[in-house]
């Protein structure tokens, strides 16, 4: 681990003033950060904890909505009356992720920006584009059982690991940052980037932005959402494919849908396709198998992870079935 010099932040602006300096980085539950330094994946020279901000509530927004701070711990926000109410699939998704230990200290923000799993990315020995531009990929052509399948690139085949994200993805979340030039709303959909050329760059953040909150926009049929996770093993594993679906049903026939996929795409997957063929159908087999088909059209699967698209059909068509059958 390489020197660095720890200060505790006493407000916002203090936080990103600080944030600005060369080598600085936040620190919040650290259960990424402090990891990837060990391995010296990020050597940071300053560490800026944001722990004391007051950026721990979750409050009911006029409208219907709701606002999460950037420093509510995962254990907190998936026990929130609220979300498990309101949004029961970002409640899910949170206990479905990490270790109880885990989510007592994960944060909101620390959630978001969390690092891929990719083991060549967390290898310093071996050349990778995200930690190193330019270096090369050594998944690509090493073994990518767990990689991705959609938005990759040929620079880049990894997973976006949380599982938080793929149910703020289907509940169309807005990210909210703050930053030297005031406070800015990013819908999660545009927030993160895929790798392209450029698999260093991960989200549109601009350098010292601190994310002060995630707002959930009133979606009163998302009592009706659910989210499921296959993994290798039951607990305390990532994802291999994971669904988070929510389903308004009226008269018989879906009148709307959202659909995200986790572990197979190189950001949380967002499928308009899936949605729009399921909208005007009848519940049932026909119209879940229409959707998974849609959401895997652009599958770019390598020799070791071909099994994940009919995993992820798989999992979408079972996570449908099981939103379909709840009663709200
Ligand atoms: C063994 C293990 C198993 C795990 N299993 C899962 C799993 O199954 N599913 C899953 O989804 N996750 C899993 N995780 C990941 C875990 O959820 C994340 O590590 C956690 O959510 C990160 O939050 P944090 O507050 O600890 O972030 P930190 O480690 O403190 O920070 C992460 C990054 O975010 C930046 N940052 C933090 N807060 C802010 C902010 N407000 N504004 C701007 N930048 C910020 C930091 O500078 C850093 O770059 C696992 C982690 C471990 C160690
Ligand atoms: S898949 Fe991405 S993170 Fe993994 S080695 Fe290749 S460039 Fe690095």
């Amino acid at each position: 681990m390489h020197p660095f010099s720890y200060r505790q932040a006493s407000d916002e602006q203090a936080a990103i003033g600080a944030v600005g300096q060369p080598g600085a980085m936040f620190l919040a539950g650290g259960t990424t950060l402090i990891d990837l330094m060990k391995l010296d994946v990020q050597t940071p020279s300053q560490l800026i904890d944001i722990t004391p901000l007051p950026l721990t509530k979750i409050t009911e927004l006029p409208g219907g909505g709701v606002s999460i701070g950037a420093m509510v711990r995962n254990s907190d926000l998936a026990h929130s009356e609220l979300i498990m109410t309101r949004y029961p699939v970002l409640s899910e998704a949170l206990l479905s992720g990490a270790s109880p230990q885990l989510r007592n200290m994960a944060t909101t923000g620390g959630n978001l920006l969390q690092r891929t799993r990719c083991y060549y990315f967390r290898d310093v020995t071996t050349p990778c584009n995200k930690r190193e531009p330019g270096s090369g990929c050594s998944a690509i052509d090493g073994y990518h059982r767990i990689h991705a399948v959609l938005g990759t690139s040929r620079h880049c085949i990894a997973t976006h690991p949380s599982d938080m994200c793929v149910a703020l993805t289907a509940l169309d979340a807005v990210i909210l940052a703050r930053g030297a030039g005031g406070e800015r709303r990013i819908p999660i959909n545009d927030f993160y980037l895929v790798p392209g050329d450029h698999p260093e760059r991960e989200n549109v953040l601009a350098p010292g932005e601190l994310i002060t909150a995630v707002e959930l926009p009133a979606m009163p049929f998302a009592a009706r959402s659910h989210y499921r996770k296959v993994r290798d093993r039951a607990s305390y594993a990532f994802a291999l494919a994971s669904a988070a679906v929510a389903l308004d049903i009226q008269g018989g026939a879906i009148h709307d849908a959202r659909v995200a996929l986790g572990g197979v795409g190189t950001k949380p997957w967002r499928s308009h396709d899936a949605e729009k063929a399921l909208i005007g159908k009848a519940p049932g087999p026909d119209a879940y198998r229409a959707a998974a088909e849609a959401a895997l059209r652009g599958a770019k699967p390598h020799k070791d992870n071909a099994f994940k698209v009919e995993l992820a059909k798989r999992t979408l068509v079972r996570t449908l079935t099981m939103t379909a059958q709840k009663t709200v």
